[in-house]
């Protein structure tokens, strides 16, 4: 996808990928200096962890304690997380849809963290959480009512029993799991639940497959579904921004396309 960017706004760049083991993070990043590189990206298992390598953060990233992105200017590195711009530009004309509205969460792990961010830019009344992992659900509750200004937060232990009730009130439902993700995409974070309707917007930040069993059960309803495809080409678009200091953008065309090209390399089915 990178590499295709490069191509498309004709930049003099190659992007090439490198794994990385945990205790050679520190000599990676420095190899960046050492090398000129002029940016990075930094993905799962590293994205908390390079924080603790580089010379400055973004103020989303001092936040979410998390970076996925690395420019480096005359040796000094700044981190940055896209992730949040990611999500927020994938919604289009859907962002509307946020403005005050009562949102279901499902995870609470670095994704979702994200997530909040963007929510809590995007102006949501309240936001319901839920993951299996208690603790971490209580982590992101903190960061959502003390950092992020969205007060009204709240933690749902059990899913169980009220679901229907739960999103029957509630108008937008968001998988930030990897729940449904291929291979186990007869997976869903909700099972049998009677009252979506068409009033609803579910998005799965899942993009293999292309519609997750979450996104086909709400969709069968009458809801209108998105899913993580979009917040993966823009996350990663900001990251080039980021990187050549220039607005990129791209027009219905390109998107189609690069979209078309993922959903080829990803092996992506409906
Ligand atoms: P993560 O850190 O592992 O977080 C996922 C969280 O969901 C974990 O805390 C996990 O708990 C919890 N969980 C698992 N099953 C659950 C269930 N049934 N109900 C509620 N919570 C449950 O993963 P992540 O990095 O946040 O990524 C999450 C998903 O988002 C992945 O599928 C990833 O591919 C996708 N993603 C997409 C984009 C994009 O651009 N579209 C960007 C980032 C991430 P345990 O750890 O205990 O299992």
């Amino acid at each position: 996808m990178q590499n295709w960017f490069i191509q498309h706004f004709g930049l003099d760049a190659v992007y090439v990928a490198f794994r990385v083991c945990p205790t050679e993070l520190k000599n990676a990043v420095q190899g960046m200096r050492a090398l000129g590189i002029q940016g990075m990206n930094v993905t799962v298992p590293h994205k908390e962890a390079v924080t603790a390598w580089t010379d400055e953060y973004s103020s989303e990233v001092t936040l979410l304690g998390a970076a996925n992105t690395l420019k480096n200017v005359d040796g000094k590195i700044s981190a940055f997380v896209t992730d949040p711009y990611g999500f927020i530009e994938s919604l289009s004309e859907n962002s509307a849809r946020f403005n005050q509205a009562d949102v279901l969460l499902f995870g609470a792990g670095g994704a979702a963290r994200s997530v909040c961010y963007a929510l809590s830019r995007l102006s949501v009344n309240r936001i319901i959480l839920h993951d299996i992992d208690d603790q971490k659900t209580e982590s992101l509750l903190r960061l959502c009512r003390t950092n992020l200004g969205l007060t009204k937060t709240v933690a749902l232990k059990s899913i169980a029993d009220d679901m229907n009730d739960i999103i029957a009130a509630t108008p937008i439902v968001i998988n930030a799991t990897a729940i449904g993700m291929h291979p186990q995409e007869n997976q869903s974070v909700i099972e049998n639940v009677r009252t979506i309707n068409k009033g609803h917007f579910f998005y799965d930040l899942i993009y293999n497959p292309a519609k997750t069993r979450f996104l086909r059960m709400a969709e069968k309803a009458g809801a209108v579904v998105q899913s993580g495809l979009d917040m993966l080409i823009f996350q990663g678009l900001q990251s080039m921004r980021i990187w050549t200091g220039e607005e990129l953008k791209l027009n219905h065309a390109s998107m189609q396309e690069l979209r078309t090209l993922l959903t080829h390399f990803l092996g992506n089915h409906e």
